[in-house]
């Protein structure tokens, strides 16, 4: 439902004053620009440039020593498990507007969009830290998860100099959770139904292949350049590396090459 006529007007009243103001808390970080975090952060995501690992090649690059990854930014400020399990800081202005939202029922909230830009490289002893604003408030509006308003934060970091570095916008959807559906009784006397299988995501890569399936075909893809036949259905052709295919329907007919038995783990519910 979300609010509507005079509790809205006074609700969204409420929330003006927030819109344009700095959240009341700097984030500092708590290291240094380091190696150690450096490493770890590009072995989590098999980044192998050597320009952020090893001190050699950093200084035959444009720039001459050792840099942090750009999109590392928000990784110095992060307050680790404090985030899951600290007490909420009373002078945070974001986390106040937040309860408000809670308060009239919009105790939902999904992150939906960030952006990021960064001015400059960080260097191994820098140090940053960050102010976070309030940038916006929207109308309500409905969606997909249920009415709300979505919050656009923005994040501007800064180095020692007090030169910005980077800045990052952050946009939240706070919404009134719909009805949770009930769970199905069958027939057999108030027991849930079984669920039901989850179906298989469709799209441009494998939709054309359950319509075959529906309307009685097994088809085989094809690659329109080399010709080869590929099973399961894949965007790309593995021999030539062509995007482009179409599909030849089976005979039907065939011997069996090779198979699996999955014994766990087991999905729950399904048998
Ligand atoms: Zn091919």
């Amino acid at each position: 439902m979300g609010l509507q006529g005079k509790e809205r007007e006074a609700f969204e009243k409420k929330l003006e004053p927030y819109v344009g103001i700095e959240i009341g808390i700097e984030e500092i970080g708590r290291d240094e620009i380091n190696q150690s975090m450096i490493r770890h952060w590009c072995e989590a995501l098999d980044n192998r440039l050597p320009i952020y690992r090893d001190p050699d090649a950093a200084a035959q690059s444009v720039h001459g020593e050792i840099v942090a990854p750009p999109t590392m930014l928000q990784a110095w400020i992060l307050p680790g498990m404090a985030m899951a399990t600290g007490d909420p800081d009373p002078n945070d202005k974001q986390k106040e507007l937040h309860r408000l939202f809670d308060s009239v029922g919009y105790t939902g909230v999904v992150a939906t969009n960030t952006e990021q830009e960064y001015v400059r490289y960080l260097k191994l002893g820098d140090r940053v830290r960050a102010v976070t604003e309030i940038e916006s408030i929207s109308e309500q509006k409905a969606t997909g998860l249920g009415i709300g308003y979505f919050i656009d934060t923005r994040t501007t970091f800064r180095d020692d100099a007090d030169e910005v570095v980077g800045w990052m916008t952050f946009r939240v959807l706070k919404f009134e959770p719909g009805e949770q559906p009930e769970a199905v009784a069958d027939d057999s006397g108030g027991a849930p139904a079984k669920p039901v299988r989850i179906r298989p995501a469709l799209g441009h890569d494998n939709q054309w292949w359950w319509d075959g399936v529906a309307a009685g075909h097994f088809l085989i893809q094809r690659c329109e350049d080399c010709g080869v036949l590929r099973h399961p259905p894949r965007p790309m052709c593995g021999e030539c590396q062509s995007v482009r295919f179409d599909s030849i329907p089976s005979a039907g007919a065939g011997s069996v090459y090779s198979y699996v038995v999955i014994h766990y783990p087991e999905v729950p519910g399904y048998e």
